[in-house]
């Protein structure tokens, strides 16, 4: 089943452009690691895909409807996006920040099951800013977990996590994929990890050079 389609995306910026021609489905269930340089256009992507950027030529699809005529889709998307930096006392507990999730609803049990599910329980009335890098991603996954998306699209910190919360983090990403079938978007540098948990590989600089199962990519360029 597509849950994504994307047709001959170009987004041209002033002085650049950032997306050249770019077309690709994701199907439901898949983990798509995208891979690029800086510049190579993956925030940009990310921006198209969720309504942040409009000004593209093309079409992006959910669920079989193009975005620009309806939003509806946007419940089912959890973002994590770059680390944002706190300051070591800004006056927001871990359990504020997942909380924000769920906007107006209230669900206690839900917030303890996610606490639980992403390893960051005993931190739950700890400010967010006193966390570790590794502590403060996971506190973002719950909150982009809180409202149970069908897809999860990240954009990954790379710097700054130490190793554990990274084996750590993929353990989770893994699970989240193959027990809960949520489908998986990820931008990142480290072809290794891509290699290690993605099925799906997009290579993206400017115009896509890749597109498809991460076995492929991976023989073919090793
Ligand atoms: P990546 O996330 O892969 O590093 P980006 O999508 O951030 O790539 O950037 C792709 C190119 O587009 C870069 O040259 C960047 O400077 C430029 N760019 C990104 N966003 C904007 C913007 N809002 N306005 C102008 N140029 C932008
Ligand atoms: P990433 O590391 O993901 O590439 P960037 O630092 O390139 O992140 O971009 C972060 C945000 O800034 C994105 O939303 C991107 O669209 C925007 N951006 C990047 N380059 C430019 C630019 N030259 N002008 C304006 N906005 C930009």
């Amino acid at each position: 089943l597509k849950i994504v389609e994307i047709e001959n995306l170009t987004v041209q910026y002033p002085d650049v452009k950032a997306l050249d021609d770019v077309s690709f489905e994701i199907n439901q269930g898949d983990f798509l690691g995208i891979i690029g340089p800086n510049g190579a256009g993956k925030s940009t992507l990310f921006d198209s895909m969720l309504g942040l950027n409009t000004k593209y030529k093309g079409t992006i699809k959910f669920f079989g409807e193009d975005i620009r005529k309806s939003k509806n889709y946007l419940k089912e998307i959890g973002y994590v996006p770059q680390k944002p930096i706190f300051e070591k006392n800004f006056p927001v507990t871990v359990t504020d920040v997942i909380r924000m999730g769920l906007r107006n609803e209230s669900n206690e049990n839900k917030i303890d099951e996610i606490l639980q599910q992403l390893w960051i329980h005993e931190l739950r009335n700890r400010r967010i800013g006193e966390l570790s890098g590794g502590q403060q991603q996971r506190v973002f996954i719950a909150k982009a977990l809180i409202t149970n998306p069908k897809i999860l699209i990240l954009d990954e910190p790379v710097t700054g996590i130490d190793q554990q919360s990274i084996d750590l983090f993929y353990s989770i990403l893994r699970e989240l994929n193959s027990k809960q079938k949520i489908t998986i978007i990820w931008s990142s540098h480290d072809l290794d990890a891509v290699n290690q948990l993605a099925n799906h590989v997009a290579c993206l600089n400017r115009t896509l050079f890749f597109h498809g199962e991460s076995e492929k990519f991976f023989s073919n360029d090793e």
